[in-house]
């Protein structure tokens, strides 16, 4: 089974996530963009019980849209969120893609705000692909 290793800028936190994801999408929406200080996130949802945590960990919470709560969950030395849990996604973590530094992790299937919040100049070449918003 495959093994990756998300981790902060300074390693000290760290989540290993056995298996593939269950689903991996892009998110184009203004507090993605806040987060990851980039044009759109890039994040794979496992089972819990495929992710161990090593390290310690600050938390944010910010309710979303649709008014569900999301954890944050960073490094307290460098700031990088290394997993998030969604209220509204019982029994599923989060871990941006960034976090993995691994140019052969799958393509994303979704893209999230897609019309909305996109970056004109963003094009999400992958197939198939899902857009919503
Ligand atoms: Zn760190
Ligand atoms: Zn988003």
């Amino acid at each position: 089974m495959v093994t990756r290793r998300a981790e902060c800028s300074c390693g000290q936190l760290s989540a290993t996530c056995s298996g593939e994801p269950i689903r991996i999408s892009v998110c184009h929406c203004l507090a993605c963009k806040r987060r990851s200080g980039s044009a759109f996130s890039f994040n794979a949802r496992f089972a819990d019980g495929d992710v161990a945590i090593e390290g310690r960990a600050a938390e944010f919470t910010r309710i979303g849209d649709e008014g569900g709560r999301v954890i944050y969950s960073f490094c307290p030395d460098c700031g990088t969120t290394v997993h998030y849990r969604i209220d509204t996604d019982p029994g599923l973590i989060a871990i941006p893609v960034g976090a993995f530094a691994d140019l052969s992790f799958p393509p994303p299937a979704f893209s999230v705000y897609h019309e909305s919040r996109r970056y004109k100049w963003v094009e999400i070449r992958t197939e198939p692909l899902k857009t919503f918003g």
